[in-house]
């Protein structure tokens, strides 16, 4: 399959979970991460009328939006991040969806604004990245009171080993006691390419979409 091919597919499959769980898709919105592959995959994908593509490495996301600089492109950065990389990040990333510690967030202060999103850990591993679920309300209330970022909501990845749709549904019940303390922080960024239709049906609001669309990453160099 082509990517043009691949990318309808996912299209009609987004709308056709967002009609069973009786959604709008257009309250849906599809980053395509392209991570690994090159600056021309990015291209192709523009002309056929992606714009928000997700990245998870700093150095390659810093290279390929320099490359692609005259596309309309919002970048949206997806992986873990270390404070001091931040504000170079500011510098090509309209949203951050892997805020996960107090550090990070004061790093990215600044202008213009900048969207983001909380990371929580639904593993044990603090190696996976995401912020324990306890720690979420200071995080997000440090957030809050940060110039320059907009808290959106929560970011999760569903652990290897659990059922996508029950770890998804324990993301809403941590959105739901987020939007005590901000009312505003409302979005869901989950879902990727083996469990989107679960997270659609459990209120996913940003979805990040990579090999489904893309097909196989090329192995890391
Ligand atoms: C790579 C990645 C994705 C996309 O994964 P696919 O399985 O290729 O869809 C989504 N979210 C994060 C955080 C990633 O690192």
């Amino acid at each position: 399959m082509q990517l043009a091919e691949r990318l309808d597919t996912v299209r009609a499959e987004i709308a056709q979970s967002a009609r069973d769980a009786g959604r709008d898709s257009g309250e849906i919105t599809t980053i395509v991460v392209t991570k690994f592959h090159p600056a021309s995959l990015v291209r192709e994908l523009a002309g056929l009328g992606v714009r928000d593509v997700g990245e998870s490495r700093h150095q390659e996301a810093l290279a390929k939006s320099a490359e692609l600089d005259d596309l309309d492109l919002r970048w949206h950065f997806i992986g873990q991040l270390q404070s001091n990389k931040a504000r170079q990040v500011r510098q090509y990333a309209s949203v951050v969806h892997s805020v996960d510690r107090a550090a990070l967030v004061t790093a990215l202060a600044g202008e213009p604004v900048l969207e983001v999103f909380l990371q929580v850990n639904l593993t044990e591993d603090p190696g996976r990245g995401g912020a324990r679920p306890e720690d979420l309300a200071g995080i997000a209330e440090l957030v809050l009171s940060t110039p320059g970022l907009r808290l959106r909501g929560l970011m999760a990845v569903a652990p290897l080993d659990a059922e996508p749709r029950a770890a998804f549904a324990r993301v809403r019940g941590y959105s739901e006691r987020l939007l005590e303390v901000a009312p505003e922080a409302s979005a869901l960024s989950m879902g990727m390419s083996g469990d989107f239709r679960a997270a659609i049906l459990e209120g996913a609001t940003h979805l990040r979409i990579g090999s489904a669309i893309t097909g196989n990453r090329p192995t890391r160099g």
